[in-house]
């Protein structure tokens, strides 16, 4: 059966353009429906914008520590505006070298929504319809909003990067990555931050200790933590909006950020009528190769919902073209995953957590708990926390877990030493970085307890 093309690729973010690419360089002749912005959230509304804002947040930290260090600063003022057209304009600059390079690969562009009309067929939404011999969806995520009362008065993590102006006070709800990171970012930029998280700690998932260490230190900077409560509603008042929470308490706020995590994108897709599978929270089904319940349709990225990163759907879209277009089977192996949260301080981890892998066998445990050098003449009482999880039988460093200055810097490196199996003797060998505060991960001696 002929097709117009090899490949249909519904979505143009970090998975579909990734894949969309290396295959049209593979000389398959390859289309690409994007409804919004070439780029998709990390590019647009996510990981490039966010980290922008990040570095714009943590500009007073220099300023009050260079005093220690003999520097007179004068009076310092923000511009939220000018802010926010800096990034929008770098934003703009990644989108057209995104287009760019999609085009030069050969990659045909269509400015609008497609969803799937068969096994081996796509509608664009201006009704043409294009066939081709593969699909692959890559349509991403999207907030999600719990169901409470005056939840349409929050924004969004897609809204924040076009705020016109700061809010003097923000109200954040949620626990996670982005809850977290905003909350360093609008306590960075001056904002009074109040943040509402529904568990008993933030950042489930992560290694306890790091959890309490990162939220000891957002309370020590200002931010008003309050966790064991729950968003019950928003109301507008006449000095602001009204954030009511599960056990009576209230706060006034100027802005409510509902960071409440984010679902799949596979609404409108056609995929029932297909017969592509989708989870409970429409998470599409797929194989260990990225192929759904459609043996010609493939799906990347957060619309699969497996980890949900950047650097992820990347990898998912290049192992499809591995498969697909090179016949070299390829599964995207998705153990030991580094990962960053841009929270002020950093968080750096891989592998197990404490908890995680002493569930799995007997564990030593090495910590450090230190002032970095550069907070000594500053006056900043922060401190790192560095840890690594070994495992008693195979010597083998299971995790691990950094929270300070520069972690995610730090976690990519140590990742590759935990892939390739180093052991803590191996990590003892290697000899240190001086001065560094990344040498107490070569320097750990005698562990702080086993479990
Ligand atoms: P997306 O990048 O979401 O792309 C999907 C694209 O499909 C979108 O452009 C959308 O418009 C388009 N689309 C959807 N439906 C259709 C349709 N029917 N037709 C045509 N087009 C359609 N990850 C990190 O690794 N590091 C970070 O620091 C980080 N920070 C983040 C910060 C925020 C605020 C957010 C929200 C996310 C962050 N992430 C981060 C996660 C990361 O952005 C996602 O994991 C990644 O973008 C997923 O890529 P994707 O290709 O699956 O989907
Ligand atoms: P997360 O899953 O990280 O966090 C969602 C938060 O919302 C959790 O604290 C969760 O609580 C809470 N929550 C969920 N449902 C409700 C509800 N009904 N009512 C109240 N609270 C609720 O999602 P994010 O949206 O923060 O980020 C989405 C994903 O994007 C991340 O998981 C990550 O994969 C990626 N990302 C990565 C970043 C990075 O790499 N630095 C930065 C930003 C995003 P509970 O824990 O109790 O379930």
């Amino acid at each position: 059966m002929a097709f117009d093309l090899d490949l249909f690729v519904i979505g143009g973010g970090s998975g579909g353009v990734r894949a969309a690419r290396l295959a049209a360089q593979s000389g398959a002749s390859v289309a690409l429906a994007e409804e919004y912005r070439m780029g998709g959230t990390c590019v647009i509304r996510g990981c490039v914008p966010k980290k922008l804002m990040v570095y714009a947040s943590a500009f007073p930290d220099a300023f009050e520590d260079a005093a220690g260090f003999g520097w007179e600063v004068g009076a310092v003022r923000h511009d939220w505006g000018r802010m926010i057209a800096a990034i929008g304009a770098e934003v703009d600059r990644l989108e057209g070298i995104y287009r760019r390079n999609l085009a030069a690969a050969g990659v045909a562009i269509h400015d609008q929504r497609a969803r799937l009309a068969g096994p081996h067929e796509v509608e664009l939404a201006c009704g043409t319809r294009l066939s081709a011999r593969h699909v692959l969806l890559a349509t991403g995520g999207r907030p999600f909003a719990p169901d409470v009362p005056g939840a349409e008065l929050a924004i969004t993590s897609n809204e924040i990067f076009t705020l016109p102006e700061r809010p003097g006070r923000g109200g954040i709800v949620g626990g996670g990555y982005i809850a977290c990171e905003f909350a360093g970012i609008l306590n960075g930029l001056g904002c009074a931050v109040t943040q509402f998280y529904r568990g008993a700690q933030i950042l489930r998932g992560f290694d306890d200790e790091l959890r309490g260490h990162v939220a000891e230190a957002m309370v020590a900077r200002g931010i008003d933590l309050h966790v064991g409560r729950d968003l019950r509603a928003i109301e507008r008042g006449p000095g602001g909006l009204i954030v009511q929470c599960s056990n009576g308490g209230s706060c006034e706020v100027d802005a409510v950020l509902m960071a409440t995590g984010r679902v799949p994108n596979s609404a409108g897709l056609g995929l029932e009528e297909a017969g592509v599978q989708t989870s409970r929270i429409g998470a599409v089904v797929v194989d260990r190769y990225s192929r759904t319940t459609v043996p010609s349709v493939f799906a990347v990225g957060d619309v699969t919902d497996r980890v949900n990163l950047t650097p992820v759907a990347i990898r998912e879209g290049a192992a499809f073209v591995e498969t697909v277009f090179h016949g070299r089977p390829t599964a995207m192996d998705h153990t030991l995953i580094p990962t960053a949260v841009f929270t002020q301080p950093e968080i750096g981890t891989v592998g197990l957590t404490e908890e995680q892998a002493r569930d799995a066998g007997p564990v030593e445990i090495y910590q450090a708990s230190f002032r970095p050098m550069s907070n000594v003449l500053a006056g900043r009482e922060e401190r790192m926390l560095m840890k690594l999880i070994v495992c008693v039988d195979t010597r083998r460093v299971l995790g691990v877990h950094i929270a300070g200055h520069g972690a995610g810097e730090m976690i990519q490196l140590a990742g590759v030493a935990v892939r390739m199996g180093a052991t803590k003797e191996d990590f003892d060998r290697t000899v240190a970085v001086h001065p560094t505060a990344a040498e107490e991960l070569v320097t750990m001696k005698v562990p702080v307890r086993t479990a």
